[in-house]
């Protein structure tokens, strides 16, 4: 069974952005208008920059995201941030699992389930990430353990309107590496036939994207691979020219 997949393109701005960073967004979200029937346009800058990047964005479309929340709605956990105050920020979607999280921040599979739920209760859209390490990926285990990340991070509620899986291999992450176009395609049919069995058709309808080196010179070639529905993007989406160009080529 075929199904369309509108390509989703998201940029990930991690500890980088200040006020003095606005015009780079609001060059996004004006170039946006020309491929909106193409492509979805997510932006995932700090927290701080949240409330004025969502009003900048008010009715144009693209959303923007927390890069993380924490479980619980609120509570004493000094710090955080819930799913429920990056909505009334403004936000969209949050990215959870992210693998500078998991590292930094030793985040379970479980944990990162739980931030999922929050994301699901908050009505926000899950960015879920899953990836294997250099020494996984030499050692033939890449497979086993995005598999095993995938069935500890997705939810039992996920649904592809809710839930957007990315797929980023640890040691492409602002590498300059990637993997070849075999290696993408593999994983990324593994990762579609997963979710088919867990979640039946709807499984064929979540957007998987690939994450990691992604840049304007390789987005064509990475994106026209099967089964990658769109790219989560670092350091190419601090500046609007190499993060439109690598929307466009979605
Ligand atoms: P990168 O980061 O594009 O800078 O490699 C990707 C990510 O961490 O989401």
């Amino acid at each position: 069974m075929t199904v369309a997949r509108k390509p989703l393109v998201a940029g990930n701005w991690k500890m980088h952005g200040l006020a003095s960073s606005a015009p780079e967004f609001v060059q996004m979200v004006g170039a946006y208008p020309a491929i909106k029937d193409k492509v979805d346009l997510m932006v995932f800058p700090p927290a701080t920059l949240l409330t004025s990047f969502a009003t900048a964005t008010r009715g144009a479309g693209v959303i923007v995201g927390a890069q993380d929340c924490h479980p619980e709605a609120s509570g004493a956990f000094t710090g955080d941030i819930s799913a429920e105050m990056v909505r009334d920020a403004g936000g969209g979607a949050v990215i959870v699992g992210h693998s500078e999280r998991r590292s930094d921040h030793r985040e379970t599979d479980q944990l990162i389930r739980a931030k999922a739920k929050a994301a699901l209760r908050a009505s926000l859209v899950g960015v879920v990430c899953v990836g294997e390490t250099e020494d996984e990926r030499k050692g033939g285990q890449a497979l086993a353990v995005v598999g095993r990340q995938l069935a500890g991070s997705l939810p039992d509620e996920s649904s592809p309107e809710t839930i957007v899986v990315a797929y980023e291999p640890v040691w492409a992450i602002g590498t300059g590496l990637t993997p070849t176009v075999d290696e993408v395609a593999e994983m990324h049919r593994f990762i579609r036939d997963e979710l088919a069995r867990r979640f039946g058709d709807a499984g064929r309808a979540f957007r998987v994207l690939y994450g990691g080196s992604v840049k304007p010179g390789n987005a064509v070639e990475l994106l026209a691979v099967e089964d990658v529905d769109g790219a989560l993007v670092g350091g190419a989406s601090l500046k609007a020219d190499s993060f439109l160009a690598i929307a466009r080529a979605a």
